[in-house]
C-alpha cells in the first residue's frame, strides 16, 4: 500500500502523527512532509488509520 501526500492541503493538525508516529513525518512546523509514504504490509492498518484522521484529505490511499 503507498500513501500519497498531497502536502498543500496540510493544515498541521498532526492527527496523523499521533496515530502512525513511525509513518507519518511531520516537519519542525508541524506540516507533513513531501513525499509519497510506501506502507508494509505490517504496518497497513494503522497507516490506513492516520491517512483516514486527516481533516484535510491531504493524505491519499493507493491500493
Ligand atoms: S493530519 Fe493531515 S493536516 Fe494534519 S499533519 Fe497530518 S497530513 Fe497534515
Amino acid at each position: 500500500m503507498r500513501i500519497l501526500v498531497h502536502k498543500e492541503k496540510c493544515q498541521g493538525h498532526a492527527r496523523c502523527w499521533s496515530m502512525a508516529p513511525d509513518i507519518f513525518d511531520l516537519d519542525d512546523e508541524g506540516y507533513i512532509v513531501a513525499g509519497d509514504i510506501d506502507v508494509t504490509p505490517d504496518d497497513e492498518k494503522k497507516a490506513w488509520r492516520g491517512a483516514k484522521s486527516c481533516p484535510e484529505r491531504a493524505l491519499e490511499i493507493e491500493k
